[in-house]
């Protein structure tokens, strides 16, 4: 009898221990590894909604009815900027500045950040209007960055919930002491294949290559989903040649099987790297997750 009695005792005092759990911030994240990393700072009050699905390349496409609704619900949208989600950008015109001044959150903006420009490589045609400058967007693939989102977005969510600072806070610490933790390991395990060089569908993987010693030395499209022709073909192939180029990488959301011809008519091996985390449900653990796979994947085709 006594134990029955101490259950509803102890719901109460659960209860009591968290009473701003019905007024958890509502976190809108634009793609998934932002969302792992918010549910990684979230924890209990996670995890947060996902804006942009990850089998789709997030830099096109303008968001349906029901995206919109997500991002004008939330308190926080964490997004990484205009370069790279537009149809947010453009989302984000159209409401009142304050709003978004006071809803959204810029990753590509948080203290702390490597930023890396974007690059060119030898043989590039000269880059199209609006691209000419600014930085490389892909900048959630650096496991320091990820670090700096999570402080970021902690002290966001303190400033909207006082009473649960100190938990975001320590939540966004023990991330960012797991995240140097996981920087280790992955250059451990890429340590076999450091230096060794490849070609990409689409330059989305500056910030991994330049934090794990690797080296793309061409892309086959300035945009993702872009066709391919003959001559840019024909300039990669002599690119990969001339740099001794083991492997292309497709990107996961390319369509399936489309890297298999590429990597014929180049003579290198096919790989797949999937940016995004597709199929991967955000968590606590999916951004880690995300980083290790794609790891495995440079591991698995560079490796002789
Ligand atoms: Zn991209």
């Amino acid at each position: 009898m006594q134990r029955r009695d101490a259950f509803p005792a102890a719901l109460a005092f659960l209860l009591a221990a968290h009473p701003a759990a019905a007024a958890a911030p509502k976190v809108a994240a634009s793609i998934a590894p932002l969302a792992g990393i918010a549910a990684a700072v979230l924890g209990e009050d996670g995890p947060p909604a996902l804006l942009l699905p990850s089998d789709r390349s997030p830099h096109r496409g303008a968001l349906q009815a029901s995206q919109t609704r997500v991002l004008a619900d939330a308190d926080v949208v964490l997004w990484i900027g205009p370069d790279l989600e537009r149809g947010i950008g453009a989302a984000l015109d159209a409401m009142p500045p304050t709003w978004v001044a006071e809803h959204t959150l810029r990753a590509e903006a948080a203290q702390g950040m490597r930023h890396r420009p974007l690059r060119r490589f030898a043989g590039d045609a000269e880059p199209a209007e609006g691209r000419t400058g600014g930085d490389d967007p892909h900048l959630w693939l650096d496991p320091g960055n990820a670090a700096a989102i999570a402080r970021a977005l902690a002290e966001r969510l303190a400033i909207l919930e006082p009473p649960r600072a100190a938990v975001y806070r320590a939540n966004a610490e023990r991330f960012a002491g797991s995240m140097t933790a996981l920087e280790a390991d992955l250059a451990e395990s890429l340590a076999p294949v450091r230096g060794r060089r490849f070609v990409v569908f689409h330059d989305a993987y500056r910030y991994f290559e330049t934090a794990f010693g690797l080296e793309a030395v061409a892309a086959l499209a300035d945009e993702p989903g872009e066709p391919i022709g003959g001559r840019r073909l024909a300039e990669v192939r002599a690119r990969a040649e001339a740099d001794g180029a083991v492997c292309v990488f497709a990107d996961a959301q390319a369509p399936e099987g489309a890297v298999t011809g590429i990597a014929r008519d180049l003579g290198l091996k096919p790989g797949v790297l999937d940016p995004l985390g597709a199929g991967l449900e955000p968590g606590v653990d999916s951004y880690a997750i995300l980083l290790k796979r794609l790891a495995e994947a440079f591991r698995g085709c560079l490796a002789r």
